[in-house]
């Protein structure tokens, strides 16, 4: 058999009948056997999910925005499908599991497990539809389960990923179904040694796809977007951003951790460790090429402007002097890690430390209770953290502007981070 290839399509390729229309045709034109097809949920289904999640978790009422979900994946299949096609029973009967999934008070008492035994119906339903509709279009595929592929711990909305099994699980199940016909998936879920539905974090689908793409050993893997490629910065802030032809693995990664939203985060490295180049390319315009991600080498110094937004600032002073000498990064390193804070920044003089953190879904009070014993704590949230690469004076201008919203400023002299007021 020759290499597989790995497509990914997110919830906005697939948000409506006529979306859906554009993807089958763009792989009828492409089609082959050996391509695995990693599928998010439709639209904003997540979202969606996500609010009745929390509804039906606090006991309160979720049988409206249920319905409304339901009608929206109706609505979907109405627009590719004859009245009597199978596939409404198929969404009917896949609600009526949500519904019971929702109501089972045995899954509920901890409200991240319930969530992951919850989210993933978004995925499950969408591929079922996207399936039936590739076969109705004369593209014959297959739908595979995939928990069945992608085995990890039990860590709640965050799984880790066990390579060793997910790699045999793919060869023994995925490759002989290749070597027939191409098979669509679910990306973001997986399941534990337990049996229990797991997941890879929101906008885990793209990481999904790289899972496959290393554990079959594709020759490539391609993110489908809504955009051309991965561009220099965001073009309605700079009417000049260029698109990237070729990036190097380490300069995409870098981006990635900088808030560069076109990728999770998670993709790049196993794929860069495999040396599997990873397309970015845009479903619009499918015969054009987008970027292509891979072992290049750094590219020439062009500036490169990355946006994150919601960040949460922790100002730390030392409570007492006598503590002052010795930075404090272990004991600030090990209570971030304690309350799942991801630190995106820090930056440390005697007696003040800053740190910048990803969002987190804790309170203030918890936050400063955490840093306590060493620190006085300030938390301000809401925070945009504005990295540029090999900066230029047009981003120095345009982001001296802004000054007066300017909160901390970091630079060296081939990268400037300005976190502001958002
Ligand atoms: N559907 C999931 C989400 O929206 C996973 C993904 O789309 O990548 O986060
Ligand atoms: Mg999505």
């Amino acid at each position: 058999m020759t290499q597989p290839l790995v497509y990914k399509f997110g919830g906005a390729s697939i948000k409506d009948a006529k979306a859906i229309q554009r993807i089958a045709q763009l792989l009828k034109n492409n089609w082959v056997n050996n391509l695995v097809i990693v599928v998010s949920a439709a639209g904003k289904t997540t979202d969606r999910l996500e609010e009745l999640i929390a509804l039906s978790f606090e006991g309160k009422y979720f049988d409206g925005p249920l319905f409304e979900l339901l009608d929206f994946h109706l609505d979907l299949c109405k627009g590719l499908f004859e009245d009597d096609h199978p596939i409404f029973i198929r969404v009917e009967n896949h609600f009526a599991h949500l519904r019971r999934s929702l109501e089972n008070s045995a899954i509920k008492e901890n409200q991240d497990f319930f969530y992951d035994q919850i989210i993933g119906y978004g995925e499950l339903i969408s591929t079922r539809i996207f399936q039936e509709y590739l076969c109705l279009k004369g593209c014959p595929c297959l739908w595979q389960d995939a928990r069945e592929l992608v085995s990890t711990d039990s860590h709640a909305k965050i799984a880790r990923v066990d390579w060793a099994l997910t790699m045999q699980h793919c060869r023994k199940i995925l490759i002989p179904k290749l070597e027939t016909f191409p098979v669509v998936t679910q990306g973001f879920i997986g399941k534990d040694l337990q049996g229990n539905t797991t997941t890879l974090g929101r906008e885990g689908s793209d990481f999904t796809a790289a899972i496959m793409g290393v554990s079959l050993g594709a020759s490539s893997v391609t993110i489908w977007k809504d955009v051309a490629g991965i561009l220099n910065g965001d073009p309605d802030l700079f009417p000049d951003a260029v698109k990237f032809e070729y990036l190097d693995f380490e300069e995409a990664a870098e981006m990635t951790y900088y808030g560069a939203s076109v990728i999770h985060p998670k993709t790049i490295k196993p794929l860069s460790k495999h040396g599997i180049p990873l397309h970015v390319k845009s479903f619009f315009n499918p015969t054009t090429a987008g970027t292509v991600i891979g072992a290049f080498g750094q590219a020439p110094r062009i500036p490169i402007t990355i946006i994150k937004k919601k960040l949460t600032l922790i100002e730390l002073k030392i409570r007492d002097l006598s503590m002052l000498g010795g930075f404090h990064f272990d004991y600030i390193y090990d209570v971030a890690d304690k309350i799942n804070a991801e630190i995106q920044f820090i930056q440390g003089a005697a007696a003040h430390i800053n740190i910048i953190i990803n969002p987190l879904s804790m309170e203030d009070d918890q936050i400063i209770k955490a840093f306590q014993d060493i620190f006085q704590v300030k938390v301000t949230r809401n925070l945009k953290l504005v990295t540029v690469k090999n900066p230029s004076l047009s981003e120095i201008e345009h982001y001296r502007r802004f000054d007066n919203e300017l909160l901390l400023e970091q630079r060296s002299p081939d990268l400037i981070q300005w976190l502001f007021e958002d």
